[in-house]
């Protein structure tokens, strides 16, 4: 079982170097209508559906070290309305982060996409400073039990996940959760009780049905 904290510290350490965090991909997506998209690595969770693992778990293997002045003229120069800041955990290296979305024009839509473990008090009131910033949290599971079976990590983190969205509407900054439903049945959705969830898509990669498989999350939607 891993701990989402002491992992982050451990991973930062990896992904982080001065004000350099390590990404692996710079890319147009279609997302959203289109915006720009940077990919950082590393995370502090272990996701049994996880795609893009063999590089996010793996960040000495892959990737280089960018500034956040680097990333965000990276991001600038695909000249789309939105950016958005995805791959690992974004919020793991927090000092390159808050630079980062100070260095995007305000004109501009930054979407930050986050399993918000680590979205404390501290961390909400610092976000709340950036007023074209809109986050969107990434639910593991729909209780504890569902969380830990899925993440890898202890179950009580995924009260940080709930606690997080409390405080993005209690610092007033533009949120969302989403959530992957295809484990869940609609009354357990129901029972998580939070409005507006965004669904994402589960993709079926051979090696993620091989890690659904191995850790027993069934399918229960089709
Ligand atoms: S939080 Fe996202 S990047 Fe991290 S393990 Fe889960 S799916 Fe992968």
């Amino acid at each position: 079982m891993i701990d989402p904290i002491e992992q982050s510290i451990q991973v930062r350490n990896q992904v982080s170097k001065n004000d350099k965090r390590k990404y692996y991909r710079f890319r147009k997506t279609r997302f959203y209508g289109g915006c720009a998209t940077a990919d950082c690595l590393g995370c502090n969770l272990r996701c049994a559906y996880c795609w893009g693992q063999k590089k996010v778990w793996n960040p000495n293997k892959y990737g280089e070290f960018y500034t956040s002045r680097e990333v965000s003229q990276k991001l600038i120069n695909m000249k789309l309305p939105l950016v958005r800041l995805s791959g690992g955990e974004p919020t793991i290296y927090k000092t390159h982060l808050l630079s980062l979305i100070s260095l995007i024009p305000e004109e501009t839509l930054f979407i930050l996409e986050t399993n918000g473990i680590l979205l404390d008090e501290d961390f909400a009131k610092e976000l709340s400073q950036f007023k074209n910033l809109y986050v969107r949290v990434s639910l593991k599971g729909v209780d504890e039990l569902t969380f830990e079976k899925i993440t890898g990590a202890e179950g009580k983190y995924f009260n940080h996940q709930i606690n997080a969205l409390k405080l993005l509407k209690q610092y007033n900054i533009k949120s969302r959760a989403a959530l992957l439903p295809d484990f869940f049945t609609d009354e357990q959705i129901k029972k998580l009780g939070v409005s507006n969830l965004e669904y994402e898509q589960l993709i079926t990669y051979p090696f993620v049905i091989k890690n659904l498989e191995k850790k027993g999350i069934k399918i229960v939607r089709k």
